[in-house]
């Protein structure tokens, strides 16, 4: 067969998916504590909604977003970020005036034409966060420090939170302007893309994946209004004593164009040049903008690809407990009848091919990591019992009566070390 996954999509095989259901079981377990509700949402959505929602100069909807028109002459488009159907379930949904807190996560694979690197792909897998309906510093904190737990519990190594607020319209209008002219009087240290596209949006310049962050550092800085710096001083204290630690980084802009106030993203020194793992922000005009009701809003998206790669040593080894084994053709169906019968009362059961010879169907059981085999042979079958046998250290073996098999079996896990 010559045909191949695409550059930049990949096939996750265990143990490394194990690892991701790892990860994103134990995300839904803080979720839980934190009064979060499962949102599924369409991979595919109509092109105009990442148009409008993420922004048309933003990097992700400009050059990678996988966009076509289909069968029916629609412009659809291949979810990059799952903010934007998020947002328009709320409003289709009317989700509102659902009597509930407006707390989403989500699950799922996002997809963006970005050069394939270490840590970069084209299809990945992100755990995202939405608080829709609450405008309070209460709610930047309690998000970010639910980001920061659930990172914690799945058991990253070398964490940093960088925060910064962006501010509102009122004080981005006039820094539009400053910064606009400070581009214009440095526009030969820009790249081509960023010089086309300066007039329509100056601040997608800063984080610009060629020359942002240099920019950033030069460019000058944001002044917020008070109610915004207000908000943001809030936020500090609130964090701070929730005991998460932060730096504050003022050349944070985030690719986004809905951000407003608060912004944040958590990075590992365990990674290299692609070092972030989660990034998000408060989003408090958008919901409007998209034709829903005024509802202020705050989420965050995780890159699970970048968590599994940090905990790739820790990935937990799948193994059956009970390998069962047929000795001779006439112990054939009595074993496989066994395997039901394991796996009924909750034990984990496997086997290789109960047609070919012990030898090899041992040797199977050994490389499953199976903690027990059970093996029947044609006497064991007439006698109605079972041959036991430890296949970790002791590699002894016992001869048990059929009847008895389950209970001693639990007895026997109960105590072994879970493969
Ligand atoms: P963003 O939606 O760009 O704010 O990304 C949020 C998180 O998703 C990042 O911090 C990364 O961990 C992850 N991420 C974003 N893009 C990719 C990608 N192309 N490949 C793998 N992970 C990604």
């Amino acid at each position: 067969m010559n045909i191949h996954s695409l550059r930049g999509f990949r096939d996750l095989l265990p143990p490394e998916s194990t690892l991701f259901a790892c990860i994103e079981a134990s995300a839904r377990e803080v979720f839980a504590l934190y009064g979060y509700q499962e949102i599924r949402i369409p991979t595919i959505e109509s092109k105009e909604l990442f148009v409008k929602s993420t922004g048309d100069t933003t990097d992700i909807v400009e050059k990678e977003m996988y966009a076509f028109t289909d069968q029916g002459g629609r412009e659809v488009a291949v979810r990059p970020e799952g903010t934007p159907g998020v947002v328009r379930a709320y409003i289709e949904q009317n989700l509102s005036q659902s009597g509930r807190n407006g707390k989403y996560f989500y699950i799922g694979n996002m997809f963006r034409a970005e050069r394939p690197q270490a840590g970069r792909y084209r299809e990945f897998t992100q755990i995202g966060a939405e608080y829709i309906g609450n405008a309070s510093p209460f709610a930047d904190a309690e998000t970010i420090t639910l980001l920061v737990r659930l990172l914690e519990k799945a058991g990253l190594p070398g964490l940093s939170v960088e925060i910064n607020s962006l501010g509102c319209g009122e004080c981005r209008k006039s820094y539009r302007e400053i910064l606009l002219n400070h581009l214009k009087a440095n526009i030969a240290t820009l790249c081509e893309p960023c010089k086309n596209r300066i007039d329509r949006n100056p601040l997608r310049a800063l984080d610009c994946k060629i020359d942002g962050p240099a920019l950033a550092e030069k460019a000058p800085k944001l002044t917020l209004c008070a109610p915004c710096a207000e908000h943001f001083d809030r936020t500090r204290t609130l964090l701070k004593s929730s005991g998460v630690e932060f730096t504050v980084n003022l050349n944070m802009v985030r690719g986004l164009d809905y951000y407003t106030r608060t912004v944040f993203e958590v990075k590992s020194s365990a990674l290299g040049s692609q070092d972030a793992v989660a990034g998000g922000g408060r989003y408090d005009d958008l919901v409007k903008s998209m034709g829903g009701p005024q509802a202020p809003a705050i989420g965050w998206a995780m890159g699970v690809d970048r968590v599994a790669m940090l905990l790739k040593d820790k990935a937990p080894a799948t193994a059956p407990a009970v390998f069962v084994i047929a000795a001779s053709k006439e112990a054939q169906d009595a074993a496989f009848k066994i395997l039901g019968e394991l796996r009924a009362q909750n034990i984990s059961a496997d086997f290789s091919n109960l047609e070919l010879s012990l030898k090899s169907q041992l040797r199977s059981a050994d490389r499953s990591g199976a903690v027990i085999a059970v093996l029947l042979g044609e006497e064991e079958v007439r006698n109605s019992v079972c041959a036991i046998k430890f296949l970790k250290e002791k590699r002894e073996q016992q001869i048990v009566p059929a009847a008895g098999l389950i209970t001693e079996l639990k007895q026997i896990l109960g105590n072994a070390p879970t493969p």
